[in-house]
């Protein structure tokens, strides 16, 4: 008899931790349901690229010396580089420059390697297409410029986290004129100081520091 009140005592208590426990983990996930949500409403909304940011590469015709480096820097040798030899002037003239972004995995290499700088990369991320032979591109449509985010008018650009001044870790509300988190090597050298000043109070110290040994 008394084995079965036992039996009935434990299984209430546990009804009752449990509704506990239920009742716990409801209130934390309708708690969460008071706070604003963090999606960035693409394509209303879209998070700013970083300044590191690879995205499709920008070539320049006029710059390219048709060295083929960026070919033999990609791991894919990607960056088709159409020249002809001219044997008069014993140089060569480009005729064509094309990447294929169907298959350029965007490690930006040859955009590290190119001796003129006729490579980089850009913030333009949205390269999608119908067709995959209209990911080739040639060296028209490599040199048009990007689309930016934060030019686009039916666009709101928001800040990713690493640009959110300090203590935000939501970009939307964030007034845009507030500066990031952290100091520019500029701002850092204003509250050095300055290495002649420096110099001069340790030479005071250290004559000081001589004249007291003297005495
Ligand atoms: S970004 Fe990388 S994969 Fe794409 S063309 Fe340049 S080196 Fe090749
Ligand atoms: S490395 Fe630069 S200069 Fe040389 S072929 Fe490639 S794009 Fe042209």
């Amino acid at each position: 008899m008394f084995g079965f009140l036992k039996q009935v005592g434990d299984y209430t208590r546990d009804a009752v931790d449990a509704a506990r426990n239920l009742a716990q983990g409801f209130s934390v996930t309708f708690d969460h349901m008071k706070r604003r949500p963090v999606t960035v409403q693409y394509p209303y909304e879209k998070l700013i690229p970083s300044e590191r940011y690879r995205g499709r590469i920008h070539y320049e015709f006029d710059k390219c010396i048709a060295c083929e480096v960026c070919v033999r820097v990609c791991p894919i040798n990607l960056p088709v580089v159409d020249y002809v030899m001219n044997k008069a002037t014993k140089k060569k003239e480009l005729r064509n420059y094309s990447i294929d972004f169907g298959v350029c995995i965007f490690c930006g290499n040859c955009v590290e390697y190119c001796p003129t700088n006729c490579l980089s990369m850009t913030e333009e991320y949205e390269l999608s297409a119908f067709d995959r032979h209209s990911l080739n591109y040639d060296n028209v449509a490599l040199g048009r410029l990007p689309t930016s985010v934060t030019t686009d008018p039916s666009v709101q650009p928001l800040r990713e986290l690493a640009y959110l001044p300090a203590g935000e870790i939501d970009p939307h509300g964030v007034a845009n004129d507030r500066p990031r988190a952290g100091q520019l090597p500029s701002e850092v050298l204003k509250t050095l100081t300055p290495p002649a000043k420096a110099a001069a109070k340790n030479e005071g110290q250290s004559s000081g520091d001589a004249k007291e040994s003297d005495a």
